[in-house]
């Protein structure tokens, strides 16, 4: 990989692989060329609340439920997730609605209780965590990782590299936006981010446009421009209220509103 040679060649990079990594889980392909859609709340709330967002998601034809058990959250004074108990409820949604799970950890020392995840995130802040990439390399796991929202390209592979050095190669790694001067959107979506990664590695690349903006309304608009240019799939918040949402409601869409643009995704895709 022309600027992102250490000691050896990355594992992560095009040199070692030239064909794309496809992650193969509950029954999922992501990265063969399909999109694949991970969407649900910010943060489990309650039972109600992440039954009726997993099963409106699910009819739309979203392939993963994501929701926060455990919130990484700026302030100790926010809501902090259900924690265990968020765990437990998302592996009921997983039985009862069938549909797979993807949830973020923070401490490696919880990894017993995400044994059946689905896929198991790892976000901004925790992104040079570097003792939890060992751990989660010593897993089979898939991992999602995001990128640390001061990070560069370089960074973000070698945070995965962490992962894969340790035997497990299922990572999907996951552009959020990064912090820029721009003060109107929470974030600023790096789009570029997308062809640069597919050039620079053949792991499968997911864009997040709701922490990417910040702004529900601006949601649709940069998933469908994530697609066009060549993520392999989107994360999306949708909450059932939002401006009731104890996390990220001013970024969360409705399920209606998710219907609308997963079908709009998939048809962009198509045309790709
Ligand atoms: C999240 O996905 O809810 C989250 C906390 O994301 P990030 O780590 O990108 O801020
Ligand atoms: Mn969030």
């Amino acid at each position: 990989m022309e600027e992102i040679r250490y000691k050896r060649l990355m594992l992560s990079g095009r040199e070692t692989q030239e064909e794309n990594s496809v992650i193969e889980i509950s029954g999922k392909r992501i990265g063969d060329g399909g999109l694949t859609v991970i969407a649900g709340p910010c943060s489990v709330e309650s039972e109600s609340q992440i039954f009726s967002i997993a099963e409106s998601v699910k009819k739309a034809g979203a392939d993963f439920l994501r929701g926060g058990a455990y919130k990484p959250r700026t302030s100790p004074y926010d809501f902090q997730g259900l924690e265990a108990e968020g765990v437990r409820l998302l592996l009921r949604v997983r039985e009862e609605v069938g549909i797979p799970i993807v949830t973020e950890i923070v401490d490696a020392a919880n990894l017993d209780l995400f044994a059946d995840i689905d896929i198991i995130q790892v976000g901004s802040r925790n992104m040079q965590n570097f003792a939890l990439l060992k751990a989660l390399g010593k897993t089979k796991k898939p991992i999602l990782l995001k990128r640390g929202y001061a990070a560069t390209y370089k960074e973000l592979l070698t945070s995965a590299e962490y992962i894969l050095a340790e035997g497990n190669p299922n990572v999907i790694v996951c552009e959020r936006g990064i912090r820029t001067f721009e003060t109107y959107t929470r974030n600023t979506l790096d789009i570029a981010a997308v062809p640069a990664i597919k050039k620079l590695s053949h792991l499968p690349i997911a864009v997040d446009p709701s922490h990417g903006s910040g702004r529900s309304e601006f949601v649709k608009a940069l998933s469908l421009a994530a697609v066009a240019a060549g993520a392999d799939a989107l994360m999306i918040e949708v909450h059932n209220h939002p401006e009731e949402a104890l996390s990220d409601g001013k970024q969360s869409i409705t399920p209606d509103e998710f219907a609308v643009l997963i079908n709009k995704a998939k048809a962009i895709k198509e045309v790709i």
